[in-house]
This record gives C-alpha cells, structure tokens and sequence, in this order.
C-alpha cells in the first residue's frame, strides 16, 4: 500500500484514534487475518461466521502493524475506531486509489467465468505494465477492496472482479475503485433464486457499465442479448466480442481438438491470426475473446494479443481440470463451482472429448445451489440435456441434484444409465468399482455440495 498516515486513514473513515500517534504511517500490508500481519502493516478486525477478528487484534499488534481498524477500543493496541470496519476497509481503498491516478481499473462481472477470464486478462496484459490481480475469487465487499489496497505507485493495471447477490452490490464496488474499462461477460441464471428473474440479474450487472468513467471504453457480450443491450447504459466507448458477426473482437472457424481445448481465428479490427487455447471447453473461447478485447482496450496490438492467449494457461483449480489417470481414465475436475450455465458448457465439452476419443463418457453431478423457486425444473432440465447429449452414465449425488436423474429417466428411455446415490462416498464406491481404461468422468457441483472432495479422491485413486 502506498504509505498513509493514521490521522488521515482516521480522516477519511471517520474514525477515532485510540492509542495511535497520528502521524505513524501505514506503508504495509492491510489484512484480515492476523496470521498474515506485517510490520507497518493494517489490520481490520472483522466479525467472521466462527471467530470475532477483535480477538486478534492483540495478535496483529504483537506482529508489528502501525494500526488495526477496529468497532471498539483494544486495550495495549493502537487502533483506529469506526462504526463498521468493513466499510471502512471501502472507504480507505477507494482513497488510496484516488491517489494513483495513472491506474488503470480493470473491472469485470458476469455469471460465470468472471475468475478464468480475469486470470487471462492478467495474462495477457502483465508483461507490459505492473498489474495487480485478486486472488482466486476475491470478488466481494471485503476481497475487492483487499485486492485494490495491494496497488501502489508503480501499479498500472488494476483488476477487479466483481460478483453480485444484490442489486446495488457492485454500484458499492465500482464506488471503491470506478472502471476505466468495464467487463460485463454473460449474463445466466447463478443466485436466480435472489434475484428471482433473468433481467433482474442484467439490472444488476448493469451497474457496472454505468459506472465506467469519462473516457473509458465498456466491453459487451455481443452474443448475448442481455449484455449487448447494456449499450445504452452507457456514453463511454463500447467494444463488443463474441462469434456474431458484428462484434467488434470476433472469433471464426472455433473448433475443438482431442482434449477439449479450443482453436479459433481472432478476428480484432483489420487482423485474423489463429489461436489455440490451453483451456478446455467451448466456453473459453467466450472468456478469451472478453480478455482480448480488454487488451485492445489497453493498447495492446492483436499480435501482442494473439500470442498473450496462445501462451496463456489455467491458472485457478477446479475449472475444466483434465488430468489422464495412470489406469487410462481422464478426470474432468469442473467441481470448483457450478450453475446451469456452466454445467450445460461443461457437458457439451464433455461430450466433445467422448466423441473425438471415442469414450464412453460419464457426468457425475450435484446440486446447483441458490436457484430458489427455479431450482427443480433447472435440474429436471440438466438431466434431460445429458441424454439428449447421449453423455453414457450419469451420477447424481445428493437429494438436492435429484431432479436431475428424474428428468433423465423421463427423457428418452434411460434406464440403467442413470444412478442416484445419497451421499460422495456412494458415488466413489460406484464410480471405483465401474470405471475403465479410456472412460472419461467430468465431475461438478456448487461449491456447497463439494463434490470437489469427490473429485480429488478419484485423482489420488491411482
Ligand atoms: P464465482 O461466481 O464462483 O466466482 P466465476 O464467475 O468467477 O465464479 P469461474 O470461477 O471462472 O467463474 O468458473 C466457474 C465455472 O464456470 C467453472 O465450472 C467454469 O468452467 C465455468 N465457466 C467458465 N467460463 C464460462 C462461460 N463463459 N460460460 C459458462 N461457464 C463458464
Ligand atoms: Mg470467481
């Protein structure tokens, strides 16, 4: 963090010193877990679900911070007293980026693949200017302004991904850090049960391209109607990417290789060259041309940008994680999270390595979580898609996934195809005793129905 003195972080979250000389300077890491405190560093003590962060903030002060943001005074530390630490931990952020003002805020939303497209975008543009990423998912009220306190003076790019619950939820993220360039990716059906309709969660999303800043460009999704029609939510510049043939960075030809990882050619202003992706999954060509034409926003030329998505990898586990077993079966690990979108993308994947392999296929599936009062017919309607995408086996795990292998037994006339077991360790008893050499299992769920555990027992299975 760039140095700040206590009597102008108190300043600016409206806080009272306790126990803090004012002009002691912050120059350190700002955190919320003690464990990580540095000298001349920040702690902010949060309430947690289990642990209250005040009973660290002794911990923090015996590592060496110059202060801890804190709800009430704690006796022996030096702290800075405000109503409510997290949105203090808002309002600091936003002041240290004020003061950076030849930064470059990056910010992107977007139902699914917010994390993969901003790991890309990272990619492509850190080797020409200093940039500054959140870690895995950081992409809410604490993690965003954790993220834009790590710039400094030598920062040029920022950049932010932004999630949604709540209408107003990223006008309260853009606030902290306001985008010179804004990234809407798609708009699905995840926390449909909040929100409760489609055009609700585009509402939502929205919000992020109004907040783009004078002389900024907003980037949309031109094949889908919900993002593209966010244009007039905007003055600003509008760059639009997708395979629809008016978008402004377009992709042509896509094709899928054995492993599942796409090839396509960028089409971006006057240029084509071919690009082959390292990623596994139709979907990522979506999230590489979303990367390529914040690129393009920055200045990078489309040859910097066809070799940044050439050379780009995965880099955060659990999505569209292909691993070969020693025993000749290919685990698909896509069980990082999961919603209708990304599992209808990740079973046409799946399909696609099935058939250029000539595998048989299996999905082994869990629970969407937050979908509300949408949540039987969007599983009902997963289960119908794995037959009509003729996927070999289906597994269902868990009484909250099993309008999944209802709809499955309905549609067509699967029978033995389909099973349904209780809880994970049915599923591995099951998947152990039937898989073979050359099948090939993708495994996914929401976060809370961890299938993940199931995903990483099949991998050290051998
Ligand atoms: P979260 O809201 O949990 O932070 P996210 O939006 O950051 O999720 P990722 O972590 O990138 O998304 O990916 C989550 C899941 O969505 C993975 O299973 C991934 O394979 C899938 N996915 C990634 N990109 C897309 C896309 N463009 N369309 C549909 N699914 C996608
Ligand atoms: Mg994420």
């Amino acid at each position: 963090m760039i140095p700040v003195s206590c009597g102008e972080i108190a300043d600016v979250v409206h806080g009272q010193l306790a126990g803090v000389d004012p002009s002691a300077v912050v120059d350190g890491p700002v955190v919320i877990d003690s464990r990580a405190a540095e000298p001349g560093g920040l702690f902010v003590a949060l309430p947690g679900e289990r642990v209250d962060g005040h009973d660290f903030v002794g911990t923090a002060t015996w590592a060496g911070v110059t202060v801890s943001l804190t709800a009430r005074p704690i006796e022996g530390s030096p702290c800075i007293v405000v109503d409510d630490p997290q949105r203090a931990l808002g309002d600091l952020a936003r002041f240290v980026v004020d003061r950076l003002p030849d930064l470059t805020v990056i910010a992107l939303t977007g139902s699914s693949g917010k994390t993969s497209t901003k790991d890309l975008i990272a990619q492509l543009i850190r080797p020409y200017g200093e940039t500054v990423s959140p870690e895995g998912s950081f992409n809410n009220e604490i993690g965003h302004p954790l993220t834009a306190l790590q710039a400094s003076a030598t920062t040029k790019y920022l950049i932010a991904e932004m999630g949604a619950r709540h209408q107003g939820d990223i006008t309260y993220l853009t606030g902290i850090t306001p985008p010179t360039i804004g990234l809407v990716v798609n708009v699905g059906t995840s926390h449909i049960g909040e929100f409760g309709t489609q055009d609700n969660i585009a509402v939502a999303k929205g919000e992020l391209i109004e907040a783009v800043t004078a002389g900024g460009t907003a980037i949309l999704n031109a094949d889908d109607h919900r993002v593209a029609g966010m244009r007039s939510r905007t003055q600003e510049k509008v760059l639009t990417f997708g395979e629809s043939p008016e978008a402004d960075v377009r992709a042509a030809d896509v094709k899928l290789d054995a492993e599942g990882r796409p090839a396509f050619m960028l089409h971006l202003g006057g240029f084509s060259g071919n690009v082959q992706l390292q990623f596994i999954g139709e979907h990522y060509v979506s999230n590489a041309l979303a990367a390529a034409a914040v690129a393009s926003a920055v200045g990078l030329t489309p040859e910097q940008i066809a070799d940044g998505l050439n050379a780009a990898t995965r880099v955060s586990a659990a999505r569209m994680e292909l691993t070969e077993r020693a025993d000749g079966v290919t685990i698909i690990n896509d069980a990082f999270n999961a919603n209708p979108d990304s599992t209808r993308a990740a079973l046409k994947s799946l399909v696609a390595i099935g058939r250029s392999r000539g595998a048989r296929t299996w999905a082994v599936l869990g629970e969407m979580l937050e979908l509300g009062d949408a949540s039987a017919d969007e599983h009902d309607a997963i289960g119908r898609l794995v037959v009509r995408l003729d996927v070999n086996r289906l597994v269902v795990v868990g009484a909250g996934a099993k309008p999944i292998h209802l709809g499955a037994s309905l549609e067509g006339s699967w029978g033995n195809e389909s099973t349904y077991v209780d809880t994970i360790p049915d599923a591995l008893e099951l998947l152990r005793s039937e898989l073979r050499a050359g099948d090939v299992v993708l495994v996914k769920s929401s976060k809370g129905s961890k299938l993940r555990s199931l995903a990483d027992a099949l991998l050290e299975d051998v």
